[in-house]
């Protein structure tokens, strides 16, 4: 009993040649698509570009009555239909923005069964007109499912959360009591388990068939540069940009310095375009449209560049700033490559960035009360903790994210620095002594300093605060002159990431010794470092991908 065995086609490929062009079925889809024609309710998590859209189009095609596809972006649905117009195949869309005659010409082209597939927006999906129409499409054409593409949205754990996804359950309750369950195609690129369990939850999926793919994308090259300085991190992307071909995105944390990147990179004679959303609807379009088109050889932009746009000949995507997690470091590199070719991802990274993050998390406050959004804040901060353990690991990198993903991975993947440039791992238990023992020194005094007035003294400086609080009397002062700041830099932050110290603020960050730091000071323990970050000023070595 296949259902497609009453159509046209002798087979699912003979109909996928058919309606798409394609020989083969990817990995997955074929599975997914027999689900669908049977009725399951499904999630499909699958990474970007992996091709997840064909898993309910073909059904859509091949089963009886229309399926209703929802998606979160209106630009990115426009796509969508439009290429699928393009091909031939009857699709339409409904938002807002379309004039009531159009709109009911395409709702009397929808009864009239001319329409496989139909794309709406959430809140307009609920709305009780629409809903109200929706039952009469029930009833003289069928539903054969409802599409819900990027399905994270439901979560809060996700990355792009919309509240209105919330309100989808309400279209499995209201079609419940009926002869039949109408599907629900629930589909996304987001896998970590808190976001598939609240997809699971939120959309009340009844015996889904669950399909996850591997989030490994084998043609990307990932990477960790350090950032001491702005000249120094500029000149790097610089270079990267330079040497790099095609096009790039550069992702920044804010407008101003999208905008800063983006002026600089044009006066060394690059066609960079900024892209945020202090801009103008009409600017961001059109900036999109030249980078897409070729005109423009490097977006940058702060996150809301991306989302739905298929470029699928990127070449590099760098983040200039820290991302706000790892999810979202996977999805926005990940815009990279998407044609399989060999593509780069670059990271930079600096200590000044978590100031910057944890300053942002700071400002989680409800609009209304000026209270703190604790549990968010909570959130953001284990989030950030991830971000850290990612750009300081000395592992492979795809271990680490596909980690994050529930999927394990062996390492050795020969496509990242860790990989290709493994990092000489010291013993520095010695000179964190040193660092910590001047920490009890000031405690000692019941003073309490950051990371910088600490290597000050290990160092011996002469500078006036050191002087003035007769800081060049302590037994450390000076003992630690073998060591660049550089080096003591990495170790203290070294040792903050490993807690082996602690960090409070007190106006201004300042260290503060715990358990783990008295086993260092007693020998009880050691301290291993990964050295090579220490010397970012090390010439730019080119990596073959
Ligand atoms: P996703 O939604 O998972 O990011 P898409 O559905 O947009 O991915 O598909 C990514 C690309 O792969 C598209 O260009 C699509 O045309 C192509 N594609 C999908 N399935 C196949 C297939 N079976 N054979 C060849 N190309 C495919
Ligand atoms: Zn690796």
């Amino acid at each position: 009993s296949i259902p497609y065995a009453t159509t046209q086609f002798a087979s699912l490929e003979q109909a996928l040649k058919h309606y798409f062009g394609y020989d083969s079925f990817r990995p997955g889809q074929r599975q997914m698509v027999e689900y669908a024609l049977h009725d399951r309710d499904l999630l499909v998590i699958m990474p970007t570009g992996g091709g997840k859209s064909l898993c309910f189009q073909l059904p859509a095609l091949l089963k009886e009555g229309v399926m209703i596809v929802v998606s979160p972006l209106i630009a990115l649905m426009q796509d969508q239909v439009q290429a699928l117009q393009n091909n031939g195949i009857p699709a339409t869309l409904l938002n807002s923005s379309i004039s009531q005659a159009e709109s009911q010409s395409r709702q009397a082209a929808i009864l009239d069964r001319k329409i496989k597939l139909v794309y709406v927006a959430p809140e307009r999906l609920l709305s009780e007109s629409f809903l109200g129409f929706l039952d009469q499409v029930k009833v003289r054409v069928g539903i054969s499912a409802f599409a819900i593409d990027e399905a994270h949205c439901v979560s809060e754990w996700g990355h792009d959360f919309r509240p209105e996804y919330r309100q989808l359950r309400r279209l499995r309750h209201r079609y419940q009591n009926d002869d039949r369950i109408i599907p629900i195609l629930a589909l996304t690129a987001t896998a970590t388990e808190r976001v598939r369990h609240d997809i699971l939850g939120q959309l009340e999926l009844h015996e889904p068939h669950i399909h996850v793919a591997s989030f490994n994308r084998p043609n990307l090259y990932y990477e960790v540069r350090p950032k001491s300085s702005v000249r120094q991190a500029y000149t790097d992307l610089f270079q990267q940009v330079q040497r790099t071909e095609g096009s790039g995105i550069i992702y920044c944390l804010s407008r101003k310095r999208v905008d800063e990147i983006t002026a600089k990179l044009q006066q060394d004679g690059i066609s960079a375009l900024p892209y945020h959303a202090g801009l103008s609807d009409a600017v961001r379009k059109e900036n999109q449209d030249k980078f897409i088109r070729d005109d423009a050889r490097v977006m940058v932009a702060t996150v809301a560049f991306g989302m739905g746009i298929n470029k699928p000949d990127v070449r590099f995507v760098i983040h200039y700033d820290l991302p706000r997690n790892i999810e979202g470091y996977y999805q926005e590199s990940g815009r990279a490559g998407r044609d399989g070719e060999p593509s780069r991802c670059t990271l930079f990274y600096g200590v000044g960035d978590i100031r910057t993050v944890e300053f942002l998390i700071a400002q989680k406050v409800d609009p209304l009360t000026g209270e703190p959004l604790e549990a968010e804040q909570r959130i953001a901060t284990q989030q950030l903790r991830r971000v850290i353990n990612y750009a300081e690991a000395t592992e492979c990198r795809r271990t680490i994210q596909l980690g994050y993903f529930g999927e394990g991975f062996p390492g050795n993947c020969d496509t990242c620095d860790n990989c290709c440039h493994p990092k000489p791992i010291e013993d520095w238990t010695l000179e964190a002594q040193m660092f910590l023992s001047c920490v009890a020194r000031f405690a000692q005094k019941g003073q309490h300093f950051g990371i910088n007035h600490t290597i000050d003294v290990l160092r011996g400086s002469k500078n006036e605060r050191v002087l003035k609080l007769g800081h060049d009397k302590l037994s450390t002062y000076g003992i630690g002159k073998d060591r660049s700041v550089e080096e003591w830099r990495l170790l203290g932050r070294s040792l903050l990431h490993q807690r082996l110290v602690d960090e409070t603020t007190d106006g201004y960050s300042v260290l503060q010794l715990n358990n783990l730091s008295w086993e260092v000071l007693k020998k009880q323990r050691s301290v291993m470092l990964a050295v090579d970050q220490a010397k970012p000023e090390r010439s730019v070595t080119e990596t073959a991908v």
